[in-house]
């Protein structure tokens, strides 16, 4: 029988140790957060980011701008951000509108106040094996969440399902940098139910029911569940069929409660390191 993998329980231990640890910065962190379109799941991801934010004691400010707005604009904004020494952290809200390039805005966040660490710089950093400003946030979460349950990671046969820039490859290269052994799938991956099968750690991220009874994995697997959709019923839930492995799994995140949590308290870690190495350089 699976131990709940509990994102929740360690994301309020972190946070409690960030208030106090920010109580007694002289100047506080500050986060920017772009909210571009009328996305409304966006919307409130970055309302709760605010509200996290300010309960912890970070200063954060959104900047919305309607769906037809231009690519320039936004570009302007982060270079003004960018020069702000007051601003920390600037986080661009994903998706934008079809018509705004993702990679040229991103591309223009300093590395220093990339508190998603997608700019290149950091991802490149990353993908060397070398130290970026900081991770990805729900990578950085998995991690945590893995290393807080004494999972071990090296030699390990690690299966990432999904190969986003968000989730996927960011996390197979964080294990990787850990010496586990890591196959990444995607969509044309052939025989995945074999390949799901070898896994020591699986990790699930692709937004649909991928992991379900006709899937039988390896005894004693732990499951990381990072996909998080809603099904006919509108129930939301993740790419793995909780009740179907559960037994047979050692460890399992579970949706709601899981990586979700890990990823807000990823940002909030990201937004006081960032702060911190702010000072150390002198902005
Ligand atoms: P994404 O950009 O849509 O990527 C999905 C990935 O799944 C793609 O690489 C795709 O392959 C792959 N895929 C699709 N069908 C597949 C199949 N049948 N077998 C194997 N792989 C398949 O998504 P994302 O941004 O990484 O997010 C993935 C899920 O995680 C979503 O449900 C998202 O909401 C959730 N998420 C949760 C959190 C959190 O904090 N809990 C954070 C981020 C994302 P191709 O590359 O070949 O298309």
């Amino acid at each position: 029988m699976a131990e709940i993998l509990d994102g929740k329980k360690l994301r309020d231990k972190i946070f409690e140790d960030l208030k106090i640890k920010i109580d007694k910065m002289s100047v506080k962190p500050t986060l920017a957060v772009i909210l571009a379109g009328d996305n409304p799941a966006s919307a409130i991801y970055v309302r709760n980011k605010k509200k996290t934010a300010e309960k912890l004691g970070i200063n954060s400010i959104i900047i919305e701008y309607p769906s037809n707005i231009s690519e320039d604009v936004i570009i302007k904004k982060i270079e003004e951000l960018n020069s702000d020494k007051d601003i920390t952290a600037i986080l661009v809200q994903l998706p934008l509108p079809v018509h705004v390039d993702k990679f040229k805005v991103i591309e223009t966040i300093l590395p220093e106040k990339d508190v998603d660490g997608l700019t290149s710089y950091n991802s490149g950093k990353l993908f060397l094996g070398e130290k970026p400003y900081v991770y990805p946030c729900t990578p950085k979460g998995i991690l945590l969440l893995l290393d807080e349950y004494n999972i071990e990671i090296e030699g390990k046969h690690v299966v990432v399902l999904g190969r986003s820039n968000l989730v996927g490859k960011p996390v197979a290269q964080m294990l990787l940098n850990r010496n586990a052994t890591v196959t990444m799938c995607h969509s044309h991956t052939k025989n995945l139910d074999n390949i799901i099968k070898t896994a020591d750690i699986l990790i699930s991220a692709v937004g649909k029911k991928i992991v379900g009874e006709k899937n039988i994995i390896k005894s004693n697997c732990v499951i990381v569940d990072v996909g998080i959709f809603k099904d006919e019923s509108g129930k939301v839930r993740g790419d793995v069929e909780f009740d179907e492995v559960f037994e047979s799994a050692s460890y399992i995140s579970p949706v709601p409660g899981g990586v979700g949590p890990m990823t807000i308290a990823s940002l909030m870690l990201n937004t006081v390191e960032l702060s911190e190495g702010s000072r150390k350089l002198g902005r």
